[in-house]
């Protein structure tokens, strides 16, 4: 990529103190192979102006991994957390270990962590606990929460409901929900951040959703190397230049411009994860 140079890549590139440019609030940078060509996925990013990411652990090798990229790259940062795929996994020490990384300047969340009923990787038990621990932490060191929840919106917000008060900044990413469930999140006060599901052909609920959003409680993220979005969904590694494609979707969508949304959304994601530079 030859339009943005190594010292704009490592450096703050654009944008400044302004809202200019757009933030991937959840991106996984630190999984093959986007990590093994990040260098070249962070230019192709800038160049599509999406300028700020927030790439997210799901267990303490990756939240390693992770912090260590953002060691490298100013307008990289980092949550950490482990996903409930990987609660049967979690050993002693494992929390501990996971409250000392989160001590780390670049992180700006705690997660993802929530509750996966579709995949039951763990059992429901081993994760509502786990998910407790993080929302325990995440109060603990005043941080926001990121959440993953696939079929299991119900048990989510019984659970996060016990924290009001404690955990005040809650965003579900990834959302596939219905605008039912997206109006519970709003009425709550917590965010909702869309992915390139929004732009499938089959997600008519997740439309739903969108239009109630608000754009000052909207997100936008990637998730990837994960849900590519249309039209470039053949392409099987998302990454965070394709964003834009969901925000144009999201902006047609909303009947606004381009500009107006990448500007209230970047709003939106520096205030809730308190990002200043
Ligand atoms: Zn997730
Ligand atoms: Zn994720």
């Amino acid at each position: 990529m030859s339009n943005t140079s190594d010292e704009q890549l490592h450096r703050t590139p654009y944008g400044g103190a302004t809202s200019n440019g757009l933030i991937d609030t959840h991106a996984h940078l630190a999984f093959e192979p986007l990590i093994g060509d990040i260098d070249n996925v962070l230019k192709r990013s800038i160049n599509a102006r999406v300028i700020r990411w927030i790439t997210v652990g799901t267990n303490i090798d990756q939240n390693r991994k992770s912090i260590a990229l953002t060691e490298k790259y100013d307008n990289l940062y980092t949550a950490v957390g482990i996903h409930p795929h990987d609660a049967k996994d979690v050993i002693a020490g494992d929390l501990a270990e996971l409250e000392k990384l989160a001590r780390h300047e670049k992180v700006v969340a705690l997660g993802e962590t929530g509750l996966d009923f579709h995949y039951n990787f763990s059992e429901q038990s081993t994760q509502k606990e786990l998910f407790k621990k993080h929302l325990a932490l995440a109060a603990k060191l005043n941080l926001p929460v990121i959440i993953h929840s696939r079929e299991a919106f119900d048990d989510t917000v019984a659970i996060l409901e016990r924290w009001d008060g404690r955990v005040e900044k809650v965003v579900f990413h990834c959302f596939t929900g219905t605008a039912d469930q997206a109006k519970v999140i709003l009425d709550k006060g917590w965010y909702i951040s869309f992915t390139g599901v929004v732009t499938f052909k089959n997600a008519n609920d997740v439309r739903e959703a969108a239009k109630i959003v608000p754009l000052d409680k909207m997100m936008l993220e990637t998730d990837c190397p994960y849900m590519t979005p249309e039209p470039m969904r053949k392409q099987k590694v998302n990454e965070p230049a394709l964003m834009v494609h969901t925000a144009k979707f999201l902006a047609d969508l909303k009947g606004v411009t381009f500009e107006e949304l990448a500007a209230a959304t970047t709003t939106t994601a520096r205030i809730f994860f308190n990002i200043t530079t």
